[in-house]
């Protein structure tokens, strides 16, 4: 298996003609190693065009909506980003080449500690991970420019909305068990600006304020 070509090939042949164009999000899919995040024996089909379980009943997310969800986040480099659902580690580390300070939970015990070594191992110093119910956020460090929740929920998590500094941008999908829309969350002074950016398919956002 040649990872580097590969990693390539997926840039070139997923993302671009998909209309990717940020050169900061590009430059992260091109650099990190999608492998160190996946299970051995899903290493032949790493850079497929789908998702690919990463157990607890989990997934890591296909590469195009790993793209997707963070170029509408639109980070320039100096944002500090919330991101719920950790799951393998992957798509925080895309967020981690481009951003100072990324702040991860995910409630899965032992998904946020392997995905916390992984990016150790990766050297990755600007992440902050925590094992727990995002629903509720992370307060600590709020108010966050950027939240990305990378599990379905039927409704925007309120503490979340809350945890968003003004003029941030909180990217979620919504709907129900079987299928949602992602949508962005633009918070103004004065209310909310959402833009759907089309149906997607996630697992469940679980705990206090998604499903039970
Ligand atoms: N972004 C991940 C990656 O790159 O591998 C994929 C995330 S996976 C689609 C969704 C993750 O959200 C799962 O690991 C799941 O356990 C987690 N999750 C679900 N509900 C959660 C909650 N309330 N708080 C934190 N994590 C949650």
């Amino acid at each position: 298996m040649n990872f580097v070509q590969e990693r390539k090939r997926m840039v070139e042949e997923q993302l671009i003609p998909r209309g990717i164009k940020d050169s900061l999000v590009l430059a992260a899919f091109r650099k990190v190693p999608r492998e160190r995040f996946i299970p051995r024996e899903h290493w032949y089909e790493t850079y497929g065009d789908f998702p690919l379980p990463i157990g607890e009943e989990q997934t890591i997310s296909q590469p195009y909506i790993v793209a997707l969800m963070t170029e509408n986040l639109k980070l320039k480099g100096e944002e500090r980003v919330l991101e719920i659902g950790t799951g393998s580690g992957y798509q925080t580390a895309i967020i981690a080449e481009i951003v100072k300070e990324i702040y991860t939970v995910e409630r899965i015990v032992s998904l946020a500690q392997r995905a916390k070594k992984t990016l150790e191992e990766l050297g990755y110093t600007n992440v902050e991970t925590k094992i727990g119910d995002g629903t509720e956020g992370w307060e600590k460090f709020s108010p966050y420019d950027a939240i990305m929740v990378t599990a379905a929920a039927a409704r925007v998590p309120e503490s979340l909305l809350k945890q968003l500094a003004i003029n941030g941008r909180l990217i979620i999908p919504i709907g129900n068990l079987y299928s949602q829309e992602l949508i962005l969350y633009q918070k103004k002074k004065r209310g909310l600006k959402t833009t759907n950016y089309g149906g997607c398919r996630f697992v469940p956002l679980k705990g206090k304020e998604g499903w039970r």
